[in-house]
């Protein structure tokens, strides 16, 4: 695997409070990794971190093989950024606001370029509205199209699906798939459990501290698996491991019998395991 972005032993204090705990990550490049982790986690945090735009943090940080505090220019050319809050210009229009982010990236061609841009995120109809008149999800895809006008090589995005309508959120979502598709790497934070099935690598964060980075195929193997069988009689549950050969041999043990008339599998999901997870006090460290 190739890391896009590494970190080691990252911590950061606000004060007391501890917002990031020796964070250790590697986030593999060319595929969408969801930063998991509900509201207080420390994920906006870790994101701006890895954007260069906090100091007094510890600990190492690699982005696209940079520092990313001594090699902000190289890395502003790379990377688009997205804040969880839109940082935009609510009198300007939707088109003013990308221009102005074109701009200081140098591009040519902006009119054209932005047009384009906001056209793919179903805005081609407002390109000249004032932002303020926008509703909040129009709002989230202006600042997406700032993210992305200079084609960059990475995504950082801060919660840009919450509080999108469902479709919006799916349409989003078909957007980064193609940007996958296109060979670049997104990191993408939600506070929305049910979108981890949508990446292909989830960070999972609980006070500041990593407590799963995997694959979400793996981390649905670590839960278990309800085996409900029926026979003409009586029915009965089973709890095995989901991993694969634990489940294959649960079935063998029953499988010739020909009194069971009937068998359910219920297979944990990740949403399940996660919340699990968070709730558990493992890794707890005050
Ligand atoms: P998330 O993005 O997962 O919701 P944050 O990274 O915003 O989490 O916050 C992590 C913790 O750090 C929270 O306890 C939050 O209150 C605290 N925090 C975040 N920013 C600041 C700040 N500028 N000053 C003080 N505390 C902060
Ligand atoms: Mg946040």
């Amino acid at each position: 695997m190739v890391a896009a972005i590494s970190t080691r032993n990252l911590s950061k204090d606000y004060g007391r409070i501890h917002a990031l705990r020796n964070v250790n990550l590697e986030i593999p490049a060319g595929r969408i990794t969801g930063l998991m982790g509900p509201n207080g986690a420390g994920k906006s945090t870790l994101i701006k971190s890895l954007v260069g735009s906090l100091n007094l943090i510890s600990g190492e940080i690699r982005v696209l093989d940079q520092d990313p505090i001594k090699q902000a220019r190289i890395l502003r050319k790379k990377i688009g950024y997205m804040p969880q809050e839109p940082a935009l210009y609510m009198d300007l229009s939707a088109r003013e606001n990308v221009n102005f982010y074109a701009r200081l990236h140098r591009l040519k061609n902006i009119r054209y370029h932005t047009e384009q841009l906001l056209t793919e995120l179903d805005l081609g109809d407002r390109l000249d509205s004032p932002v303020y008149t926008l509703s909040g999800g129009m709002q989230k895809r202006v600042s997406l199209a700032c993210a992305m006008v200079h084609d960059p090589e990475l995504f950082i995005l801060d919660e840009p699906t919450a509080a999108l309508d469902p479709l919006l959120k799916r349409y989003l979502w078909k957007k980064f798939k193609e940007l996958v598709a296109k060979g670049k790497t997104l990191l993408i934070s939600t506070h929305l459990m049910d979108e981890a099935m949508l990446c292909d690598y989830v960070v999972l964060l609980r006070k500041g501290q990593v407590i799963a980075d995997d694959a979400p195929r793996r981390l649905i193997a670590t839960g278990n698996a309800v085996l409900h069988y029926y026979s003409q009689s009586r029915g009965w549950t089973e709890t095995v491991p989901a991993e694969g050969r634990a489940l294959a041999r649960a079935l063998q043990r029953h499988g010739l019998s020909k009194d069971i008339t009937r068998l359910d599998i219920d297979i944990g999901n990740l949403e399940d395991i996660m919340v699990e997870r968070l709730k558990s006090k493992g890794k707890e460290r005050v």
